[in-house]
């Protein structure tokens, strides 16, 4: 996790070596940047791939049927982590179905909101405002799969436990001669091809996503009009109306630095190649600098691919100069990313200190009767009511801005640990301040950078010391001797507090 300790990796060396014919096409975008280059080049790229074949392990087959019911009249995609259209593997997938077939193609995606403070306009309004530029529609999934007389579901993967229980009531819903297949369209190699089981490290899983690289980190086929139309078509959609009638806390606003939707992504990719990715490699651990690609939340919402983010920073990387940063950065977007649909996949308690690893529950115990130096409750955390400036100024700016700069995030949580009662107090803590107020929150991702930060998963155990016990600590005066610390503050923590 500590990302100042990662070098170059294999995966970056295999990506270099897997992406096709796409340098040449990649020049053209070197020549001239004016704006909006990258939406070109990547149209002109999806175009030149239409007949790139879909690699039939990136499905699970849910249903013991796994042929298409005779006699229908449609194939559904029910969408849901994978919010676009373009990329999109099971889209892609779904779409050749119906082709082949000569059917219509429906697509569905049921808007769940559930009671809870992690409901928050923030996370709704980025979802619908991106949902809108896809113009499609929603209805309750079985009945309307009946009704429409439809021959197969294909759905989309994550690997956590709301959605994998709606795959099995869906499963149960849905009558025996409906097959429902799921495609992971989020990762480059899908989740349970990288590996069967849960991996300990992003070291024991880095040589086996490697290794697959050369086979599943391709370029996508375009995702055309598709060619049979429906007698009945969906309704039309007032965005307005729907983000108005959600129940959600409307206190958490919209930030205003992210644009919803797969353009505004595209052009946050863009800007990341053209302005930051330069800084990377270098300035990636320094909350001043404009050094990461910001790109989490369109990624967690699945309005832009990663393996797509992936391809456009690789194709860039070509000199000598950027190769090391292109490396560092697809080490996170890959090899990071992927193991932590790993572990939340394969751990059941991915959310809970029983999650972690056998050592790192035995030292938190040991120590769970440490003394604090301080005690904060919840409610004064999250009003950034604490002794320290820095910790106030990063929770301050993802509150108000709904996000915080990564190496901050992982000294955040650290510190959550060492000014609470016990580490599931902590854990509890970490998990309900990150998914409520970070916009690329509720994802895999959140629930293994608590879990590194308070627990050690995916880590080592270290010097022994009191509240932490072998967990990784990390203060105040090492992230002064990382960054400009009194900058930091005086950009977010408000004079008042
Ligand atoms: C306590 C804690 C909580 C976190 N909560 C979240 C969360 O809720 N949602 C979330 O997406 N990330 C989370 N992260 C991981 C990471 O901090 C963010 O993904 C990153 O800061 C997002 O900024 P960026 O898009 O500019 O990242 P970049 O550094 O530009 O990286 C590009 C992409 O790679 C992936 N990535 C980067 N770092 C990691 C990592 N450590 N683990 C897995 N994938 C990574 C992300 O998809 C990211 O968008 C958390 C980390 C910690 C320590």
């Amino acid at each position: 996790m500590p990302n100042q300790k990662r070098k170059a990796t294999p995966a970056a060396a295999a990506a270099a070596t897997s992406e096709g014919s796409s340098t040449k096409r990649q020049k053209l975008a070197t020549t001239k940047r004016d704006e909006g280059w990258l939406q070109d080049l990547v149209k002109q790229q999806r175009s030149e791939n239409k007949e790139l074949k879909f690699n039939l392990k990136r499905v699970r087959f849910i249903s013991d049927t796994e042929k298409l019911k005779q006699g229908s009249e449609g194939v559904l995609y029910w969408m849901s982590r994978d919010q676009r259209v373009q990329d999109n593997w099971a889209l892609i997938h779904a779409q050749q179905l119906a082709v082949k077939e000569s059917l219509p193609l429906h697509v569905c995606l049921c808007l769940v909101v559930p009671k809870s403070e992690l409901s928050t306009l923030r996370h709704y309004s980025f979802m619908l405002k991106g949902l809108e530029e896809l113009k499609e529609s929603g209805d309750v999934l079985p009945g309307f799969v009946s009704d429409r007389n439809l021959g197969a579901v294909v759905t989309d993967f994550s690997p956590l436990r709301e959605p994998l229980q709606w795959l099995e009531d869906i499963k149960k819903r849905l009558t025996k001669d409906i097959p429902l297949i799921q495609v992971d369209a989020h990762n480059i190699v899908p989740c349970w091809v990288a590996s069967p089981k849960l991996e300990y490290s992003a070291r024991t899983i880095r040589g086996k996503i490697t290794s697959l690289l050369p086979e599943f980190f391709t370029d996508f086929p375009v995702v055309e009009k598709h060619p049979y139309t429906a007698t009945r078509t969906a309704k039309s959609i007032d965005w307005d109306k729907t983000l108005a009638s959600l129940h959600v806390d409307r206190t958490v606003g919209e930030p205003e630095w992210a644009k919803p939707g797969a353009k505004a992504g595209m052009a946050m990719l863009e800007s990341f190649i053209d302005a930051r990715l330069k800084l990377f490699g270098t300035k990636r651990n320094d909350p001043n600098a404009a050094a990461l690609s910001q790109l989490s939340p369109w990624i967690r919402f699945g309005q832009i691919s990663a393996q797509r983010v992936a391809l456009q920073v690789n194709h860039s990387g070509k000199n000598s100069n950027t190769r090391q940063t292109v490396a560092s950065f697809i080490e996170e977007v890959v090899v990071r990313r992927e193991l932590t649909d790993n572990f939340c996949f394969y751990n059941k308690n991915y959310d809970s200190i029983e999650g972690a690893y056998e050592w790192a529950q035995k030292t938190l115990r040991d120590h769970a009767k440490d003394k604090r130096p301080y005690l904060y409750t919840r409610q004064q955390l999250e009003n950034a009511k604490t002794y320290d400036k820095l910790w106030n100024a990063a929770q301050c700016q993802m509150v108000t801005e709904g996000k915080m700069h990564g190496y901050l995030r992982m000294y955040w949580a650290k510190k959550i640990l060492e000014w609470t009662s016990s580490p599931e107090d902590a854990l509890s803590i970490a998990l309900y301040l990150n998914d409520r107020y970070e916009l690329d929150g509720q994802d895999p991702n959140g629930f293994v950078g608590c879990m590194w930060s308070i627990c050690g998963i995916h880590d080592q155990g270290w010097r022994e010391r009191p509240v932490f016990g072998k967990i990784r600590y990390m203060n105040y005066k090492g992230c002064a001797r990382k960054f400009d610390v009194a900058q930091f503050e005086r950009n977010y923590c408000p004079k008042n507090l």
